[in-house]
């Protein structure tokens, strides 16, 4: 990329107040965390809920970014660099990304729906690869701002676009179309549920719709309902199963392939597809359609479409044997998703020490040795330690780099790794698909059991990110991640919040808040019940504590003392209504004479916690806590004149009572997806699914029965499937006999009999099902909030109940 400022200046609406009016833009970004190549850079300081890239200016500025699209200049910035002034940075960030796109005329496949955009997407990449220099979205960049990024990687080689568009609500379509600006479309299955941001199933694809508002063609599944709001002139090319269409499919399912038909006026064949869900059938097939329209043999449509594969679109992050962490991105290698992998490494490395083993690099519609130039300065800016290529042309290109490894195959890393070559480092792992990484992700895994919580920590952030918007933007954040972030795994879950404006995190004993430290989190942290045997270490540590009586601040006094600390910050907790910890009312006086002129610890907050926030009958209750709590801590601030953050809201007390936010909330259960209220429950995104493998499947006669005790007899023959997951693990034996189920391949399968310590049964009489085939515990069916109504308990319990044994396994969409 090469841009003249002048020709973006009108392109973008923008003013321009600068020093260097003649450079040239050679690359853009978003991030302030994963600039490259700084002074060529155009910075987008984009503005939303929980970010404002205005903040970051003055830093930039520092590190050499000269060009900056902003609503206004920060202060202390005037006259220190170029500024495009716009009214909103999105929308400039679209209108260059329209003014890029019409710098190139080469095809252009656009992909929209609800479900199957982006396999639609990697799959088509994969069946047209070997014929065209392909641009894609990386990874499911579909949105306002992932569209206008991904058309910003096109360069002059490429001759091929594939696109994916999404969108939420209506009028967000109308922003895609002219940056896309696609001559074939595809629409893949647009669903019949109503979904959540429009008012009817016919709106929703009425805005899909307008992304092919000027395109040449629309491949898509023959259906009524799209084709009632369909342009007359918009010309299509349909499917549809054993009906008329311009293409009619036909499947016979096998156990592990598909035999699909292909049937059109001009001939009939068939291919293989080498799978059996009927999502992948259907993506499958649309892609196949586009390859029809782009007239290829039938000879090399068939051998393609028996290659297609499932697409792991989400980064992983796995525990490797000797400490390690894995980042598993074992199926894409491209220049592009590169980037993406890197970033998400600076984000979830749990090291100092970071490797990467990549494969050859491909389809950057770069020349060999530019494209490498690139690899090399992207590892370098991200300070890998350790680069070990994996075939002959990154081997032979990266060979000058210091610590560079070089293999031919994968097959000869593998044989000439040592079991011990990797230790306490972060290692990612990203491969084309031929070069079967996946071998050695599986070679560097801990080896445990099958079951595994995995926790989304996309999902963690939406739901940060709905609190938030409920409070104003100055509130600070405090984030619980107590019992091991209510079983979550705090460590992995304050890494992911360090980059979101967290303000502080809560642990409850000191031990949980060291072990954060040694895994290098700097975020402040509260201990909610420090003991006093744990103050001095609690003192090294950096980890303030909560002071709720005066003897307990006389300890902590004393060794501050010891230490020689000072001002060191301390957290005053007020009992205004719960009764458990706290000073109550009359101990405010001893509390004032103990801290004033007192220079050894210093208030940093004042803070009360509501004991039913969550119950509706006790509004009046809380408000008196509230209340209380109000005349407390302004009689605290006002004899020690001090100015101190007040906080009281937890979850429910943010949903309920956001008029008690004072500086900052303490924010639970409701980041790991749980809400104590309906309508609230509902603006979540579930975060934890666990997730276990049927280890074996068997026929149960009539009379038989199943399990301890014999607390279950059939009554007719029954096919049941034993899980490796029992009360050990954390799922209550109460869950058993009949009460509760999994779910398996999205059908619902009855526990049969008692749940025993490491296993339990289930009826999968009616479900298509195998050994191996996966299970789902709970997640979103049935969800914690289920479990805990038929229990008789609440969320809280049963997620921080899942036992330490289970593997966490986070990853990111
Ligand atoms: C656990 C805890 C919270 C968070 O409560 P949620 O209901 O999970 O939001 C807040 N404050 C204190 C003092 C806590 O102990």
């Amino acid at each position: 990329m090469s841009i003249k400022i002048q020709d973006i200046v009108v392109a973008m609406h923008s003013k321009f107040e600068g020093i260097q009016p003649d450079m040239e833009i050679d690359n853009v970004s978003i991030d302030s965390r994963s600039l490259q190549n700084n002074t060529g850079t155009l910075f987008f300081a984009l503005t939303g809920q929980n970010r404002n890239g205005h903040q970051y200016i003055n830093d930039l500025i520092h590190k050499g970014v000269v060009n900056f699209v902003v609503n206004h200049i920060p202060t202390g910035a005037v006259g220190k660099a170029n500024f495009f002034i716009v009214d909103n940075t999105l929308k400039a960030l679209q209108d260059f990304a329209i003014y890029y796109r019409k710098l190139f005329s080469f095809p252009v496949i656009a992909i929209t729906g609800s479900s199957g955009k982006t396999v639609v997407k990697e799959w088509l990449n994969y069946l047209l690869s070997p014929d065209f220099n392909i641009i894609r979205s990386p990874k499911s960049y579909n949105s306002q701002v992932g569209v206008p990024l991904s058309i910003i990687g096109i360069n002059q080689k490429h001759n091929l676009g594939i696109f994916e568009a999404g969108i939420s609500i209506p009028g967000e379509m109308e922003h895609l179309e002219p940056i896309i600006r696609p001559e074939i479309g595809v629409l893949t299955n647009i669903g019949t549920a109503h979904e959540e941001g429009f008012t009817s199933h016919q709106e929703k694809i009425r805005e899909k719709l307008k992304l092919f508002k000027n395109a040449k063609l629309l491949i898509y599944q023959k259906n009524g309902d799209v084709a009632k709001e369909l342009d007359p002139n918009l010309k299509t090319f349909t499917w549809a199963f054993n009906e008329s269409a311009d293409v009619i499919m036909n499947t016979i399912k096998d156990t592990s392939s598909t035999n699909l038909t292909v049937i059109r006026p001009e001939e009939m064949f068939a291919v293989t597809l080498p799978f059996t869900d009927d999502a992948s059938i259907e993506n499958a097939i649309n892609s196949l359609m586009v390859l029809l329209h782009l007239n290829y043999k039938v000879d090399i449509i068939k051998e393609r479409m028996a290659g297609l594969y499932p697409i792991e679109m989400r980064l992983q992050v796995k525990n490797g044997s000797n400490g390690c962490t894995l980042i598993d991105d074992s199926y894409s290698s491209d220049y592009q998703s590169l980037k993406i992998a890197l970033d998400f490494l600076e984000q979830h490395k749990t090291h100092e020490k970071k490797t990467i083993i990549l494969s050859d690099v491909f389809q950057s519609g770069f020349e060999t040795e530019e494209l490498y130039d690139k690899v090399e300065k992207m590892l370098s800016g991200h300070k890998i330690s350790q680069v070990i290529g994996i075939g002959d042309t990154i081997s032979k290109q990266l060979a000058h780099l210091p610590n560079f490894y070089p293999y031919s195959t994968t097959q000869e890393f593998l044989t000439h790794y040592r079991a011990n070559a990797f230790e306490n480092e972060t290692v990612l792992i990203k491969g084309a698909r031929n070069f079967r990484f996946d071998e050695i992700v599986v070679f560097l895994e801990e080896k445990t059991h099958q079951t595994v919580l995995e926790i989304n920590l996309n999902a963690i952030t939406h739901n940060l990110n709905f609190y938030k918007s409920r409070l104003k933007p100055e509130t600070k954040i405090m984030v619980m991640v107590k019992a091991f972030g209510y079983g979550s795994g705090s460590y992995e879950i304050a890494k992911a919040l360090s980059h979101q404006k967290v303000d502080y995190l809560g642990v409850a004993v000191a031990d949980e808040g060291i072990a954060l430290r040694n895994a290098g989190i700097t975020i402040p942290i509260i201990v909610m019940n420090p003991e006093r045997s744990a103050f001095a270490a609690m003192a090294a540590y950096n980890l303030e504590p909560e002071v709720y009586s005066a003897k307990e601040l006389r300890a902590f006094i004393t060794v501050a003392q010891q230490k020689n600390l000072s001002n060191y910050p301390i957290h005053i907790k007020l009992d205004t209504g719960m009764h458990r910890l706290g000073f109550m009312e009359d101990q405010l006086a001893e509390l004032i004479e103990l801290l004033h002129n007192n220079n050894l610890v210093s208030v940093k907050s004042i803070f009360s916690h509501l004991s039913s926030s969550d119950v509706t009958d006790y509004r009046d209750f809380t408000l008196g806590q509230i209340a209380n709590f109000e005349k407390w801590s302004s009689h605290l601030m006002k004899e020690l004149e001090i100015n101190p953050i007040r906080h009281i809201l937890n979850t429910s007390g943010i949903y309920n009572f956001p008029e008690a936010q004072y500086n900052m909330v303490r924010l639970g259960i409701g980041l790991y997806g749980v809400g104590n209220d309906e309508e609230e429950y509902k603006c979540l995104a579930n975060v934890g699914t666990l997730k276990t493998v049927i280890l074996q499947i068997k026929d149960v006669d009539p009379g038989e029965s199943i399990g301890y005790s014999r607390r279950f007899i059939a009554k007719e023959k029954i096919r049941i499937a034993t899980l490796p997951i029992g009360y050990a693990d954390g799922i209550r034996r109460a869950w058993g006999n009949e009460k509760g189920y999994v779910t398996i391949n999205n059908k619902k399968a009855v526990i049969t009999g008692t749940i025993s310590m490491d296993m339990m049964m289930v009826d999968v009489t009616d479900i298509d099902c195998k050994e191996g085939d996966s299970a789902v515990i709970f997640g979103k069916n049935p969800s914690v909030v289920e479990m805990a109504q038929v229990l008789g308990t609440i969320p809280y319990e049963i997620l921080t109940s899942i036992s330490q044994r289970v593997k966490r396994i986070f990853y990111k969409e």
